[in-house]
């Protein structure tokens, strides 16, 4: 490539020398499919008009539709859709779904629109680029700043295009479609990876200390389960604030959902000291998992990091400044392509059941995620031994490699 590398071929050009791909297998695997930005116009409920950017980027589809969430946050730009979309292929990869990957989103803050508005401005969207989604060729689903009822505008457009295709979208309510687990699965995910992670090293996540950014859907559903494993969350922050246990025995999870869910967040939770964003990454812990918007782990923020291993919640988390610090350092750093992976595993779930019209009970959606996720972490693991190379760049190599096989496979003519 003639220019100087984005942040997101960082990562993706050391995998590269290692599968020893030649320069224009790279430049087709970098480059996405398509990536379109859309006008959204709606009446806004005071009458006026309101114009937002929509956008989508379907990276690649060598392996299977693309998939990949819709974002609706006031950062959304060009930029990060793009470097979402190819961590989409990147991931469905990893854990070996039959997909490729994208990623969408609305320039907009959700919390500012009344719920019409959301609904109106998620229907406008569907009708700008329902003609090239859809269950065989690219499948949104919920990412930061929507949920199961925005997937459920979205599929309820989209069947007005198109007719019955309840898989044309994922993370669906239970009542239309949706899958048992969907909404928990990231964090499920998540602490089967941190519990591998440990396995491995002979270790136990039961006990150990961690430290958690975030407590939307992610952050959330990760300290419940951590907490269910016996792990001590110490310190977590949310978008408002933050709390610490100043006796680092854990906090109660099961009662701090409860307080954020009726408090608007974790602040002034009884029995804890706040914490700010800056002093939660430096907290004396065990584990750190970011889980809320990238970029949080700079070169700035990167050497106060304590922690001698991070479980990437988030996607995007880390700068490739902040990963060398941290290899540096002798931080372990499992990757979000691998760590988050499970809201999109349990989506392929959604979609299998969808398009033979079943549905699976809670339980097995669990133990087929728990399988899927162990075999993938334990795939990158072994790769990270063979060729001595942190997580992160074993992840890449397992999925590049994957990606880039089904390529030639598949033949450019
Ligand atoms: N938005 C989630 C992610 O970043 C899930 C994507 C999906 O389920 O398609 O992995």
């Amino acid at each position: 490539m003639s220019h100087a590398p984005s942040k997101s071929e960082v990562y993706f050009n050391v995998a590269a020398d290692h599968l020893g791909l030649s320069p224009q297998m790279r430049t087709l695997l970098l480059m996405p499919e398509r990536d379109v930005k859309v006008q959204c116009a709606i009446r806004m409920d005071n009458g006026e008009i309101g114009t937002f950017v929509g956008f989508r980027v379907q990276h690649d589809s060598a392996r299977g539709p693309m998939k990949g969430g819709l974002r609706y946050h006031p950062e959304v730009d060009d930029d990060e859709v793009r470097t979402l979309a190819q961590l989409m292929t990147w991931k469905t990869a990893v854990v070996d779904l039959p997909y490729g990957g994208a990623k969408g989103g609305i320039a907009v803050d959700p919390r500012s629109l009344s719920k019409g508005e959301l609904e109106r401005l998620t229907r406008k969207f569907v009708d700008q680029i329902h003609d090239f989604v859809g269950p065989d060729s690219d499948i949104p689903a919920p990412d930061m700043g929507t949920n199961a009822q925005v997937m459920a505008w979205f599929m309820n457009q989209y069947q007005k295009h198109h007719g019955f295709q309840p898989a044309c979208v994922t993370g669906k309510p239970l009542e239309l479609h949706g899958c048992e687990g969907r909404e928990e699965a990231t964090g499920r995910g998540v602490v089967i990876i941190a519990d591998r992670l440990f396995h491995k090293l002979g270790q136990s996540l039961a006990g150990k200390t961690v430290a958690l950014q975030g407590f939307g859907n992610v952050g959330s559903f990760t300290a419940k389960f951590l907490y269910e494993r016996g792990a001590r969350v110490v310190a977590i922050t949310d978008v408002r604030g933050g709390v610490k246990d100043p006796l680092g025995r854990g906090i109660d999870i099961p009662q701090l959902l409860e307080y954020a869910r009726h408090n608007n967040g974790v602040q002034g939770f009884v029995g804890t000291e706040p914490l700010s964003n800056e002093d939660l990454f430096s907290q004396n812990v065990d584990l750190l998992i970011p889980a809320a918007l990238g970029g949080q782990l700079t070169a700035l923020t990167a050497p106060t990091v304590k922690a001698k291993y991070i479980v990437e919640a988030a996607n995007d988390p880390t700068t490739p400044e902040a990963d060398e610090i941290f290899a540096k350092n002798g931080v372990t750093v499992v990757p979000d392509i691998l760590a988050n992976a499970g809201g999109v595993t349990v989506s392929y779930f959604e979609w299998v059941q969808n398009r033979s019209v079943v549905h699976w009970p809670v339980d097995e959606i669990r133990a087929k995620l728990e399988i899927k996720m162990a075999a993938a972490f334990d795939a990158v693991w072994q790769i990270a031994q063979d060729k001595k190379v942190p997580l992160r760049t074993a992840a890449y190599i397992l999925a590049i490699g994957r990606v880039a096989h089904a390529t030639e496979l598949a033949g450019v003519s």
